[in-house]
C-alpha cells in the first residue's frame, strides 16, 4: 500500500515530460515551489510524492537541496518505498549480476548496484568477496543505509557477510549529515578480491572510491590480448589493474605511473601478489611530466586512464583541453605500430566530445591513427535507457603508425 502521508511536490506545467519518459531526476526549476527546510515541513532525504501541476501522481523520490531536487525511486503511484522496496530492488540487481556470471571462483569483485542503472539513484554498492562497500550519494540513501545493509546480507547466494559504509566524501557536504566510514554489519574479513584470476588488495578503508575500479574489468581483458611482447606504459595506474593484465598477456616490460605514492605502493603490492619475474617497474610521478621526459619510441603500448577531468559541466572546456594535451603527448611519443588505450571517465564529457579531443590531439601530431575498438563500462554498470547520462566511461583503442 502506498504511504499517503508523504509531502506532495508539484511540477510546473509542462515539466512532467521527461518524467513521463522515466528520466529519474527532477530539477529544482521544474518544481512549482522548491521547499526550504526549516520553513516547509520537509527535510533533505525525505521521501516525496511528485505530481503534475493538475494533480496527477507521477511517482516517489528522495528530496534534497540542489539542482537535482528529487531522485525518483518509483514511477508506480501505488508502490510504497519501504524496506521491501529496497529488498526487491537489490534482488533485481543481484539477479542481473547472476546472469552476468560475475561471481565465480576466479572473480569476486563486481558492482552490485550502479545508481540509476539499477533504479536506485544515489546508491553504489561494490562487492569484494564477502564484503560489500556501499556509497550513498544522496541524503535519502544515507538515511536508508541500515535497511539496505540488512537487505544486502539477506541476498540469497550473494555471500555478503560484511557491509562497509563509505560516504564521507560522496554525500553533499552542505547537508551536514556527518557520515562516518565504518562497518554497518559484520567486520573486516580480509582485503583481497579477484578479478579474472588475479588477486588484488582492495583498500576500501583508505582507497579512492570503493577501493578498486571494477569498471575497467573488460578493458583490462582486452589489453591483455594486445600485450604479448610489448613494452607497456600504464599511466594513472592506481592499483595497477592494467599493469597486471599486461604482465599476464606476456608484455616484455611494464612501467606503471601515478602521481600518488600510495597508489604506486598498491600497484607494487598487487604485482608482487601475482608475478615475480622482474618485468615491472613503477614511478610516482606526474603523468604529464613523465610523458614530457620519456624518450620517443620507448613504448609501443600506452594506457591513459586519467581521473575525471570534468566533475561538472562548467569544467567541460578545460577538461577537453586536458584530454587533448594528454593524448597529444602520447601520440608524440608512442612507437610506430603502437597501440594506445585511452579513456575518459568524466560524466560531463560525452562520447563524441571525447573522440573529438583525441582526434584533434592525433591531428596535431600528424600521425596516421585508426580506431580498433570503442569501449565503455562493463555490464555490471548498466545504463538505464531513460538516463543516458549514466554512460560515463568512454575509451578508444587506437593503432598509431
Ligand atoms: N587506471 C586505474 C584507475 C585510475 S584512477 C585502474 O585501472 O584502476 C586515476 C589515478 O590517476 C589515481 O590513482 C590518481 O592518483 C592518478 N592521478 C591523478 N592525477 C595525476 C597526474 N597528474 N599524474 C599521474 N597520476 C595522476
Amino acid at each position: 500500500m502506498k504511504d499517503t502521508e508523504l509531502p506532495v511536490l508539484k511540477l510546473r506545467k509542462g515539466k512532467e515530460d521527461s518524467l513521463d519518459r522515466f528520466h529519474p531526476w527532477v530539477f529544482s526549476g521544474a518544481l512549482m515551489h522548491m521547499p526550504q527546510p526549516g520553513e516547509d515541513e520537509i527535510e533533505e532525504g525525505d521521501l516525496v510524492t511528485i505530481s503534475t501541476h493538475d494533480g496527477r501522481i507521477v511517482g516517489t523520490g528522495h528530496f534534497q537541496i540542489g539542482s537535482i531536487a528529487v531522485r525518483m525511486l518509483t514511477f508506480s503511484p501505488d508502490e510504497a518505498v519501504d524496506e521491501d522496496f529496497y529488498g526487491r530492488r537489490l534482488e533485481q540487481a543481484w539477479e542481473l549480476r547472476k546472469a552476468l556470471n560475475l561471481k565465480r571462483e576466479d572473480n569476486t569483485a563486481f558492482r552490485l548496484v550502479h545508481g540509476e542503472g539499477d533504479f536506485l539513484p544515489g546508491l553504489v554498492v561494490d562487492v569484494y568477496g564477502p564484503t560489500a562497500v556501499m556509497q550513498a550519494h544522496s541524503p535519502g540513501m544515507h538515511f536508508a543505509r541500515d535497511i539496505i545493509a540488512r537487505r544486502l546480507v539477506a541476498l540469497k547466494d550473494a555471500g555478503i557477510e560484511n557491509v562497509y559504509y563509505k560516504s564521507e566524501t560522496t554525500l553533499p557536504y552542505k547537508a551536514q549529515l556527518d557520515p562516518h566510514n565504518d562497518y554497518i554489519l559484520g567486520h573486516f574479513a580480509g582485503d583481497t578480491a579477484m578479478e579474472n584470476g588475479f588477486t588484488f588488495h582492495v583498500d576500501w578503508l583508505r582507497g579512492q572510491k570503493t577501493g578498486f575500479f571494477v569498471d575497467q574489468r573488460d578493458n583490462r581483458s582486452l589489453l591483455r590480448q594486445y600485450s604479448n611482447g610489448r613494452k607497456v606504459l600504464n599511466m594513472f595506474c592506481y592499483t595497477g589493474g592494467f599493469s597486471l593484465a599486461a604482465l599476464a598477456g606476456g608484455a616484455k616490460e611494464v612501467v606503471s605511473v601515478d602521481s600518488s605514492a600510495k597508489a604506486i605502493s598498491l600497484t607494487d603490492a598487487n604485482v608482487a601478489l601475482n608475478f615475480n619475474d622482474g618485468r615491472h617497474r613503477s614511478s610516482a610521478e606526474d603523468a604529464f611530466k613523465f610523458l614530457d621526459n620519456m624518450g620517443k619510441d620507448e613504448y609501443n603500448l600506452i594506457v591513459l586512464d586519467p581521473p575525471a577531468f570534468a566533475k561538472h559541466r562548467s569544467a567541460l572546456r578545460n577538461a577537453l583541453q586536458g584530454y587533448r594535451r594528454l593524448n597529444a603527448k602520447a601520440f608524440e611519443k608512442i612507437a610506430p605500430g603502437g597501440i594506445l588505450f585511452t579513456f575518459s571517465c568524466s560524466q560531463a564529457v560525452n562520447k563524441e566530445q571525447f573522440r573529438l579531443a583525441v582526434f584533434s590531439a592525433a591531428a596535431s601530431t600528424g600521425r596516421r591513427v585508426r580506431i580498433l575498438h570503442q569501449m565503455t563500462q562493463p555490464a555490471d554498470h548498466p545504463v538505464n535507457i531513460y538516463h543516458p547520462e549514466g554512460e560515463y566511461l568512454k575509451g578508444l583503442v587506437l593503432y598509431v603508425e
